[in-house]
């Protein structure tokens, strides 16, 4: 197979997340790309309107590839930044996240004797959370010997952690008055949930490295206008699963306090775990493994690092399988302009990928 026109092509295929229509024709591609190189039909599974695909390749599943084809890039990218490569560094939007560690799933795929017990999953909206097909992954990923996740590599390390991510926030409502008339008759909820914040801000823990983090905070309608509602959006990150019980207790007893504070008002939590933390313990057998697999392939010595950014690895490592990420692409930029692979890094990734399935199943 000739990688470099699979990924010209890929890439060319413009896949914003937001576009399901185009996201399911690069879909539909690469299972194209599939049944020329190893005869196997992939399953189109639609959710909520978005499609991503499947295919299994016979026997009992016991290892997981996965992957996304949808881009942070919106139509019309391509028209002034096209795919191009220049040397060793070939350029492109979604060329590095994560495009060409998709073609190195297939190279790897291709490069063995046979196929039993392997399962690929890419899907469409990674780059918005996964909000179709978390429960896919979640679901496939169950009762698997190991996930492999072809995200892009971290400057050539694999990445063994990632931080769970929370996104929570504060709904207020109070009584709104006139402040200049009788503001008394008010219930301001702008300063509940001053009383709220003030609550949360110790129950972010460096050292645990878990962050707690206001972002968007907004109260009011006019200036003159007691406020009756106010609401914060937390960002809440972790590596410890047990961290994310603890500051969402932490969060309701904040909120009781708000309204203790200014009687009248209430506070409501809202939101959820977003993705659950890729432990290191989840990642440590698999990372053994592929150090032992490069240094039998002669690669220089493998790195394995922590990353606060979530990927679909966090769900397969919440699910209690195995997982280890960055195993795709080598190169920089992911979501910047100008994003680049190494291209004669692409078939010693596809290799180490290889014997990693091999060493797993
Ligand atoms: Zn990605």
């Amino acid at each position: 197979m000739n990688r470099l026109a699979l990924l010209e092509e890929l890439v060319s295929c413009e896949s914003p997340t937001s576009d399901p229509q185009a996201t399911k024709a690069c879909q539909q591609l690469f299972g194209r790309m599939v049944r020329e190189t190893l005869g196997v039909e992939g399953e189109l599974i639609e959710i909520g309107g978005v499609t991503h695909q499947k295919w299994h390749f016979g026997g009992t599943p016991r290892v997981l590839l996965v992957g996304h084809l949808d881009t942070v890039w919106p139509h019309g990218t391509l028209a002034r930044w096209p795919f191009s490569v220049s040397g060793d560094v070939a350029t492109g939007p979604g060329v590095f996240d994560m495009k060409a560690g998709v073609v190195q799933a297939l190279q790897a795929l291709t490069a063995l004797a046979d196929l039993d017990g392997i399962t690929l999953l890419l899907n469409s909206d990674e780059e918005t959370g996964s909000t179709t097909s978390s429960q896919l992954i979640i679901d496939t990923a169950r009762g698997m010997r190991a996930a492999l996740v072809c995200e892009p590599a971290a400057g050539g390390a694999l990445k063994v952690a990632r931080k769970g991510v929370g996104m929570y926030g504060f709904a207020v409502t109070g009584r709104a008055a006139h402040a200049g008339l009788e503001p008394e008759r008010g219930i301001n909820a702008g300063i509940a949930l001053a009383h709220a914040l003030l609550g949360i801000t110790d129950l972010g823990d460096p050292a645990a490295g878990t962050s707690v983090t206001p972002t968007v905070i907004a109260a009011g309608t006019t200036t003159n206008t007691v406020p009756a509602h106010a609401q914060v959006a937390l960002d809440v990150r972790a590596i410890d699963p047990a961290e994310f019980p603890r500051v969402e207790a932490g969060l309701h007893a904040a909120a009781r306090n708000a309204g203790v504070a200014v009687p009248g008002a209430t506070v409501e939590v809202t939101g959820a775990l977003n993705r659950p933390p890729l432990h290191p313990s989840m990642s440590a057998e698999l990372f053994a493994k592929a150090v032992t697999a490069a240094a039998d392939l002669g690669m220089p010595a493998l790195q394995g690092v922590s990353v606060g950014g979530g990927s679909d690895g966090n769900f397969t490592a919440g699910a209690g399988v195995p997982t280890l990420d960055g195993l795709g692409a080598v190169g920089d930029g992911a979501h910047a302009e100008g994003e680049h692979v190494l291209v004669s890094a692409m078939p010693e990734r596809a290799a180490l990928l290889a014997r990693l399935i091999e060493a797993t199943r």
